[in-house]
C-alpha cells in the first residue's frame, strides 16, 4: 500500500488549530472552500471591498485539489482554444484566454502585496507533439491567437519531419524548424516519436503553500471583518430573495451572498425558494476524475522548466474526445532542511470517478499508476536517474470537469444570491486566481462584459 503523500501538503508548516464553527454566524458573503479559489476570492474581496467575510473549510485549508496537484502554472485550457473559438466564438474566446493569462500579474500583485514568501519560479516551458493532428490543431490555437491579437506560442518543428511539407501554407509563418536532435534537447528527451515543440511560459509554485501564507495574511490583516472556520463541512444551501443560508454542523450562517469555490457539488444540496431548483442538474455536470502523480529528490543540477508529453496514441481513459498526455516538472526542493535539492514530477495517467461514488484523499496510491509513470519517464525524459528510481513522493487529487472545460465563475443565473468560483478542469491555477478577482468586481456591483467563464442556466 502506497499512503497518499503529496509534497505540497508535506512542506506546510501549519501551526494553527483547526477551529470549527461553534455558534450561529452571519457575514455579508460567506465563501465556501478554502483551496486557492476561495482563499484568492476572500483576498480580493476583503481588498477592494469593505464587507464582512466568513470562510468556511469542511477539512483544512489547501488540503484539497490545491494540495494535490502538478503545481505547474500555465496558462491552456484543456481543450484546444479554436473549439472554445466555435463554441464562443472568437472575440470571446480570445477575451477567455487573455484573463487566464492575465492572473499572472494578479499572483504578483498577491505576493507583493501580501509579502509573501512561497517560491515563485518562472522559465519557458515545452509542449512536445508527435503526429501531424496535434501539430495542425496547435497551428490553429496559434493562428487565433494571432488573429484576437494574443502573443502567438512560439512553435518548432523537426527539420527532419516528413510530414511538415504537409502543413497549409498559410501557417507557415507560425512555426520555425530546427534539427531534430536540437528540438529533442529542448524536450529533455531521447525519444524520437516528438517531432514538434511549442514554448512558452510557464512556472512552478506550491499552490497549497501560496495558499495557506495568503491565509494567515488575511486572517492577521483583517480581523475585525474575516473569519475562517476549518472543519466545518457546509450540508445545505438555501437561497431566498435577498439573503441564503448555509447549515453547518449544527449552526446556521447567514449571508447576503454565498460564492462556492468548493472544486465540485459533493455532499451538500442547494434548495433555491425564489425561482427554479438549481442543484439536481448542476450536480452531475461535474464529472470527477481522479489524477496520478510521482515524485522524485535528485540533486540541484538542472534549472527548473515544465514540459508535457503528448504521444502519438493517446486516448482519453474513459473520453475519447479528450486528450491524454503526461506533465513534468522540475523545481529546487527543501529536502533534509537543505535547498540543495531538485524535485521532478510527473503526472499523466487518470481514473474516471464513476458518477455518485465517493473520492477520498485517503485511499491508497496503487502501484499500477506509479509503474505507468515510472515507464513514461524512463521512455522519455532523457535525465531520468534509471530503474531503481525512488519515488519520495506519490500522489492522488481529484479534478472536477465541467462539460465544456471552462471553470464556473459568477452569479448563479437562477438567483444571484449564489455565485462560483469553480470547476477545477485539470489547469486550475491561474483560472482560480482570475476567478477571485472577477467575483469581488461581481461583489462590487461592477459591470463586467460577458465571458466564456459565466454561468449559464441550467433549468434550461
Ligand atoms: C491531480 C491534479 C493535478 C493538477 N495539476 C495542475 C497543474 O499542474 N496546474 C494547474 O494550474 N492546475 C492543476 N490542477 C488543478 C488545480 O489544482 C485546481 O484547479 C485548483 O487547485 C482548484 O482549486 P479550488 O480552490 O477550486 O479547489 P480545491 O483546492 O479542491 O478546494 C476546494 C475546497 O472546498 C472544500 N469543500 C468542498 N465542499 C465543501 C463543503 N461542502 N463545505 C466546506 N468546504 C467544502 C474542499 O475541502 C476543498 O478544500 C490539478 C489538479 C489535480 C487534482
Amino acid at each position: 500500500m502506497i499512503p497518499n503523500n503529496s509534497p505540497w501538503i508535506h512542506q506546510l508548516k501549519r501551526s494553527r488549530s483547526v477551529v470549527p464553527l461553534n455558534a450561529n454566524a452571519t457575514a455579508d458573503v460567506a465563501i465556501v472552500g478554502g483551496g486557492i479559489a476561495g482563499i484568492v476570492t476572500a483576498f480580493f474581496t476583503l481588498r477592494d471591498t469593505n464587507k464582512t467575510v466568513i470562510l468556511l473549510e469542511a477539512d483544512k485549508i489547501a488540503h484539497g485539489a490545491t494540495g494535490h496537484n502538478a503545481g505547474q502554472i500555465t496558462s491552456y485550457f484543456e481543450r484546444p482554444l479554436s473549439e472554445l473559438v466555435e463554441e464562443f466564438g472568437l472575440e470571446l474566446a480570445i477575451d477567455g484566454q487573455r484573463s487566464i493569462e492575465s492572473a499572472w500579474t494578479l499572483i504578483d500583485q498577491i505576493m507583493e502585496e501580501a509579502d509573501l514568501r512561497t517560491p515563485l519560479y518562472r522559465f519557458t516551458g515545452y509542449t512536445g507533439l508527435s503526429s501531424f493532428d496535434q501539430v495542425l490543431r496547435h497551428l490553429k490555437d496559434n493562428h487565433y491567437r494571432e488573429e484576437g491579437g494574443l502573443q502567438t506560442e512560439a512553435m518548432i518543428v523537426a527539420e527532419e519531419w516528413e510530414e511538415r511539407k504537409n502543413i497549409p501554407k498559410a501557417y507557415a509563418h507560425l512555426y520555425g524548424t530546427v534539427a531534430h536532435k536540437d528540438m529533442l534537447n529542448l524536450l529533455e528527451t531521447n525519444n524520437t516519436g516528438y517531432v514538434a515543440s511549442l514554448a512558452f511560459q510557464k512556472g512552478c509554485m506550491n499552490s497549497a503553500l501560496f495558499t495557506e501564507e495568503l491565509i494567515g495574511y488575511l486572517v492577521t490583516k483583517y480581523q475585525d471583518r474575516f473569519s475562517l472556520y476549518e472543519g466545518s463541512p457546509v450540508k445545505t444551501v438555501r437561497l431566498k430573495g435577498a439573503d441564503g443560508s448555509l447549515g453547518v454542523l449544527a449552526h446556521t450562517v447567514v449571508a447576503g451572498n454565498i460564492v462556492l469555490c468548493t472544486n465540485g457539488f459533493e455532499h451538500f444540496s442547494i434548495s433555491n425558494e425564489v425561482g427554479p431548483e438549481i442543484d439536481t442538474a448542476f450536480h452531475h455536470s461535474i464529472a470527477g476524475r481522479i489524477g496520478y502523480m510521482s515524485g522524485y529528490v535528485e540533486p540541484l543540477d538542472n534549472p527548473p522548466t515544465a514540459v508535457s508529453y503528448f504521444p502519438k496514441t493517446n486516448e482519453r481513459n474513459g473520453d475519447p474526445t479528450g486528450e491524454s498526455y503526461f506533465y513534468l516538472t522540475r523545481r529546487p526542493h527543501e529536502h533534509e532542511g537543505k535547498n540543495l535539492h531538485s524535485l521532478v514530477c510527473a503526472g499523466g495517467p487518470e481514473k474516471v470517478l464513476p458518477n455518485g461514488a465517493d473520492y477520498s484523499r485517503t485511499h491508497a496510491y496503487t502501484e499500477d499508476m506509479r509503474d505507468i509513470i515510472d515507464d513514461f519517464l524512463r521512455s522519455n525524459y532523457s535525465k531520468h536517474p534509471g530503474p531503481e528510481t525512488k519515488y519520495a513522493f506519490c500522489w492522488h487529487g481529484l479534478m472536477g470537469y465541467t462539460p465544456n472545460g471552462v471553470r464556473r465563475v459568477g452569479f448563479e443565473p437562477c438567483n444571484p444570491v449564489l455565485l462560483y468560483n469553480l470547476g477545477c478542469n485539470g489547469v486550475g491555477i491561474l483560472p482560480s486566481v482570475f476567478g477571485g478577482k472577477r467575483i469581488s468586481e461581481l461583489l462590487q456591483g461592477k459591470e463586467v462584459s460577458p465571458s466564456i467563464f459565466d454561468p449559464h442556466d441550467q433549468t434550461i
